[in-house]
Formats: C-alpha cells, sequence, structure tokens
C-alpha cells in the first residue's frame, strides 16, 4: 500500500518549485490532490494532466493564499469536490529582497501577507474539516532564514520566523484532536526562487554549505512526504532543517 492512499492533500503555490515537487511526490504515494496557484496558467494545466495520468484525482484552483475569503472560497469548493482534506501543505511564499535602509512598506506587507497570513488564512479553512475527522497533518514551509535572520531579508525572515511560532502553537492547540503541525525550513534549494539571485551569489552559497550544493525540490518533498504520512505519527511542532547543514 502506498504511503498516502485514500488520502487528499492542498497544496498552495503548487504549478512549480518546491510545491510541484510535493505535488509529484504526494501523487507517486497514491494521494489525490487539490493544488492551488496564482493562476490556472500552462504550466498548471501540464502538471494537472501529468499528475491525473498517475491515476490519482487532482483538481487545481487559481486562489491567492493572502486573501482570507479566498482561502475559505476554495477550501469550501474543495471539500464539496473531495469530500475530506488530510494533509494541508502551506508552501506559496515570495521574496522582496531589500536592506531594511531601502525596503518600502509595499515590499514588508506583500511579504508578510503572502508568505505569513497565507499560513493563517488557509489552516483557519481546513481546521474544521480536520477537527471533524479528527486527523490532520499541516506542514509549513518555512526557512532556515526564520531561524538564523539574513540581511536583506527582514521582511522574509520575519514571516518565516512567524510561521515557526504558528506552527508550534496550532501544534500545542490542535493536537489532542489528533491533528499535526510542523515546519520544514529549507536552506538553499535550486527553484525559480533563488534563480533570480547572480550566478557568483549562488556559487558562493553553495561553497558556505558543508554539503557543497544547494538541495533539490524533491529533497525538500521527501521530507514533507514524511510530514504528511503515518511514519510521522508522533512528530508535531517541530521545524525539520533541510539545508545541508547549512544552518545547525
Ligand atoms: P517559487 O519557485 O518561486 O514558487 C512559488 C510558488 O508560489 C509559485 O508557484 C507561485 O505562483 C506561488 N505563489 C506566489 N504567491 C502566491 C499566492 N499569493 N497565492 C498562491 N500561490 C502563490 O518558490 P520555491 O523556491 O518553490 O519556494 C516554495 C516555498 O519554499 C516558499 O514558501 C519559499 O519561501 C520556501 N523556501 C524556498 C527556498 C529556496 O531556496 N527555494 C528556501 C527556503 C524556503 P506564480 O508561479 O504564479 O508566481
Amino acid at each position: 500500500m502506498k504511503l498516502l492512499e485514500g488520502k487528499t492533500a492542498l497544496i498552495t503555490g503548487a504549478s512549480r518549485g518546491i510545491g510541484k515537487a510535493i505535488a509529484e511526490k504526494f501523487a507517486s504515494e497514491g494521494a489525490n490532490l487539490i493544488l492551488t496557484d496564482l493562476f490556472y496558467d500552462d504550466n498548471a494545466r501540464a502538471l494537472v494532466e501529468e499528475l491525473s495520468a498517475t491515476g490519482v484525482k487532482v483538481k487545481m484552483y487559481a486562489s491567492d493564499a493572502s486573501k482570507f475569503d479566498q482561502a475559505q472560497a476554495v477550501v469550501e469548493e474543495a471539500a464539496k469536490e473531495f469530500g475530506q482534506i488530510h494533509i494541508l501543505v502551506n508552501n506559496a511564499g515570495i521574496t522582496r529582497d531589500t536592506l531594511l535602509m531601502r525596503m518600502t512598506e509595499d515590499q514588508w506587507d506583500m511579504v508578510i501577507n503572502v508568505n505569513l497570513k497565507s499560513v493563517f488564512n488557509l489552516t483557519k479553512a481546513v481546521q474544521s474539516l480536520m477537527l471533524k475527522q479528527r486527523y490532520g497533518s499541516i506542514i509549513n514551509m518555512s526557512s532556515v532564514v526564520g531561524v538564523s535572520g539574513n540581511a536583506g531579508q527582514a521582511n522574509y525572515s520575519a514571516s518565516k520566523a512567524g510561521i515557526v511560532g504558528f506552527t508550534k502553537s496550532v501544534a500545542r492547540e490542535l493536537g489532542s484532536r489528533n491533528i499535526r503541525c510542523n515546519a520544514i525550513a529549507p536552506g538553499f534549494i535550486l527553484t525559480e526562487m533563488t534563480d533570480k539571485l547572480p550566478e557568483d551569489v549562488r556559487k558562493e552559497w553553495a561553497e558556505k554549505i558543508p554539503l557543497k550544493r544547494g538541495g533539490t525540490p524533491d529533497e525538500v518533498a521527501k521530507v514533507a512526504l514524511f510530514l504528511a504520512s503515518d511514519l510521522s505519527s508522533y512528530v508535531s511542532g517541530q521545524v525539520i532543517q533541510v539545508c545541508g547543514a547549512m544552518l545547525t
């Protein structure tokens, strides 16, 4: 039996990068998938086709995770279609890097809303379903810079640190209903988000990592699979770093 057979997972920001890798991993383990992203574009369409071919049920919704009402609406609609939601992966995230001196209010608000408020929005939206089921695994995508901080990323680091506090609180609050909540803190993962960095900066980062390379989205997805499945049935309130020992 596959690890996620009979389970339904909702993944935000799923059309590329880490979210896409998690969708592929979950599908390969038999999960039905509710995917969201800002737009239902060609990328998203191709992914839905690819995943549906594996035999699982997949639906992609265009939904802005930073908007409370859209999060409520998408969960309501998906619940009608899928019945239950067992796993929530709060993955959607953005960067607007700059030194604090130059950071605008808009750059602060955007990053906090997309990275942190979205986690509140979706968790609130699935909470009552999970409570009724007395089952749930919530996985929030933080970052090592949420633990260490990073110059030029005050907004991003604050959002990712906020996710850690939220994760631990939810784990304490909902644990008695068999709902687990954990965070993953990736280090330097090779996706479009890190592609934006200049080549020399990427090389410098890789050099500083004890494993001497950036991680792949699939390496993050494997940890998400562990947290989503009953392999981690007694793991809750934790932050698992996936960073090649970049931060110890
Ligand atoms: P990515 O390649 O930039 O993908 C992010 C995805 O989120 C995209 O599909 C994007 O949609 C979607 N998204 C953005 N804003 C959204 C919103 N408001 N509502 C719904 N979806 C939205 O990023 P990634 O590298 O895969 O990162 C995934 C997560 O891991 C993020 O939370 C990120 O902070 C975290 N992380 C990444 C790294 C890394 O090194 N890559 C390290 C630590 C943590 P569009 O395609 O429409 O833009």
